[in-house]
């Protein structure tokens, strides 16, 4: 058996992205979730994991000076194209974690060998245990920029765990937009979901995302969230799929019950007399035939 890794996936943020992925993991049965939003993870909020392991990620190197070794020459800072060190009111210099880009420059002038070049911490992540199945999940830092490397150890990780464990499906949900975290949510799935909204912006993002879909030569599909808050662009959405030939899963109606769900910090699907729920029950039908594909 071949699992199956499906990434959730948007232009941008806040297109309910994370309510579908949410969803979808309470309805497959034998999977491993995986949260690659690291710049703003909330699937914790409402899978509610119990975290069983830690793992610090470690990525890049930033230069750490020594203060004791330090004579307080500046040489380091004359060096630093990126203004990361300064004086401090004892006439030593401190390097400056956010701003240091790790070029080593002060490291190799340093009269004393005060500058320290430390394999940086930017973040850790995790694999829990949820009532809907194992999760793996991160978190970044504040200030912190490495996250598609965090997302690719994320979905490394939920894949072995998923192989390991004979899982049929993976369930990731991705980073937004095309970016370095998106690209690293995408590369390697069988199958993405793009979830899009009917807002002036909502096609343009989608063609964007679509770009970088099909570069990756993934089948894909679309979901209109919130479909019925404007009308015409929804319209216009429909058709431009039609005209390309690309596959809407399923459309979404704005529903309140999402923001109860969300506010009780509980999957929408799990909530009786939803017309969201009821949708998304729907999507996760049609998706579960097109992996059977
Ligand atoms: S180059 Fe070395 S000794 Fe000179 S200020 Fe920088 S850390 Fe201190
Ligand atoms: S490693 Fe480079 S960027 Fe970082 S403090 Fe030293 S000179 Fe500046």
């Amino acid at each position: 058996m071949k699992t199956k890794q499906v990434a959730i996936i948007s232009g941008k943020g806040g297109t309910g992205k994370t309510t579908l992925a949410g969803s979808l993991s309470v309805l497959f049965d034998n999977l491993i979730i995986a949260d690659c939003d690291v710049d703003s993870s909330n699937m914790h909020l409402i899978l509610k994991p119990k975290i069983n392991e830690t793992i610090q990620y470690k990525a890049g190197h930033k230069a750490e000076i020594v203060e004791n070794k330090c004579i307080g020459c500046g040489k380091c800072q004359e060096v630093c194209r990126y203004d990361a060190i300064s004086k401090k009111k004892d006439s030593k210099y401190t390097v400056d974690p956010f701003a240091c880009e790790g070029c080593k420059a002060c490291v190799l002038v340093c009269p004393t060998k005060a500058v320290d070049f430390v394999l940086n911490h930017p973040g850790d992540y995790y694999t829990s245990d949820t009532k809907y199945g194992p999760f793996v999940h991160a978190e970044l830092k504040p200030g912190e920029e490495m996250s598609g490397g965090l997302v690719a150890q994320v979905r490394k990780r939920a894949l072995k765990m998923a192989v390991d464990e004979r899982k049929a499906t993976v369930i990731i949900d991705g980073a937004p937009g095309i970016g370095c975290p998106a690209t690293s949510s995408l590369t390697g799935t069988d199958y993405a979901v793009l979830v899009t909204e009917p807002t002036v912006s909502g096609i343009h993002d989608m063609e964007r995302m679509m770009e970088v879909i099909k570069h990756f030569k993934i089948p894909f599909s679309v979901v209109i969230n919130r479909f019925d808050m404007n009308m015409d662009k929804s319209k216009e959405t429909e058709k431009y799929c039609q005209q390309n030939n690309i596959k809407i899963l399923g459309k979404i109606a704005f529903d309140e019950k999402v923001n109860v769900a969300n506010s009780n910090e509980r999957p929408v699907v799990e909530l009786q007399d939803s017309k969201a729920a009821d949708a998304i029950q729907s999507i996760f039908r049609k998706l579960e035939n097109e992996l059977i594909v």
